[in-house]
């Protein structure tokens, strides 16, 4: 029942906000204004960070094998979104409870453009890909966004390489069915893992954020994966020319390209590193041999 709730109340906030850039978001919601010392996300991700040994793996219950029943594919005019029904929750690496995971969906650019919503170094990803969970203690989404920390959205970069990712053509093979904002279509559950960077699950980072669409609330904790999924060139092509902003029978067309909140100022707020993650390492050994490139 909660995740039918929340379900069909992200899709009225996408209703509601579409046709509005993110800048102008804040005029019909105030709650979307940026300011100073306010949690927003995306943000850039650095070498600002703090690493934290105890933010091991997280729990991912029921990825690992396909549901049962059917999953629901669509078009809500901002982005493709995977409805995944019930059975799965995530858990575990710091997050103060259970989440159930209710659906994912994806953030990116156009064909010559990046669209992640995160960027690292300042480097835009091709893709980002959110996978939304809410805290299992409330009965809907009214609930969760009175807790600060009421939603685990995990956030995957997606980079692109000339071969397909067979994985994803679980969805891949789908979109041509929800071309146009509104169309729905049914997917056979299928190992939700598959779709993410198997081997490097413990490198992460994470942080206190918001919703990156309306009402942007702040009551996310994010994960997001250092290590990049791939898609095909191809693959990503789909998302980027043929997925649609607008209805079928609208009279301007308009592509769904660059659904990308802008990058957010981290303020105060303390970005950890994962017990595993990389980045912090890498910064320090290229700071280490830069004096000694220098001398040769
Ligand atoms: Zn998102």
């Amino acid at each position: 029942m909660s995740k039918m709730i929340l379900t069909a109340a992200i899709l009225m906030i996408a209703i509601a906000f579409s046709g509005s850039g993110p800048y102008a978001w804040g005029d019909s919601f105030p709650s979307c204004h940026p300011l100073l010392e306010e949690h927003h996300s995306p943000i850039n991700l650095d070498y600002h960070m703090t690493r934290n040994d105890s933010l091991e793996v997280l729990h991912l219950e029921g990825f690992d094998t396909a549901q049962t029943g059917q999953w629901t594919l669509k078009n809500n005019g901002h982005s493709v979104v995977l409805e995944v029904g019930s059975g799965m929750s995530v858990s575990g690496g710091g997050l103060p409870g259970v989440y159930h995971t209710i659906q994912l969906h994806f953030h990116w650019g156009s064909p010559s453009t990046n669209g992640s919503e995160h960027t690292v170094d300042r480097h835009r990803y091709p893709m980002e890909m959110h996978i939304i969970n809410m805290k299992a203690i409330h009965p809907n989404l009214s609930a969760a966004l009175d807790d600060p920390t009421g939603l685990a959205v995990l956030g995957f970069f997606i980079d692109l390489a000339y071969a397909e990712n067979s994985h994803f053509g679980h969805i891949a093979r789908k979109l041509s069915s929800v071309t146009y904002k509104g169309q729905a279509t049914s997917i056979k559950p299928f190992p939700l893992i598959s779709l993410l960077p198997e081997h490097n699950m413990s490198q992460y980072y994470r942080y206190h954020g918001s919703l990156t669409i309306p009402p942007c609330s702040q009551v996310v904790l994010w994960t997001i994966y250092e290590v990049p999924t791939y898609i095909s060139w191809t693959q990503f092509d789909q998302f980027a020319s043929g997925i649609f902003a607008t209805e079928e029978d609208a009279e301007d067309m308009n592509p769904l390209q660059n659904n990308f909140r802008h990058v957010h100022p981290t303020f105060s707020r303390i970005v950890y590193a994962s017990k595993d993650a990389k980045l912090l390492t890498d910064t320090a050994m290229f700071l280490f041999f830069v004096p000694t490139l220098g001398i040769d």
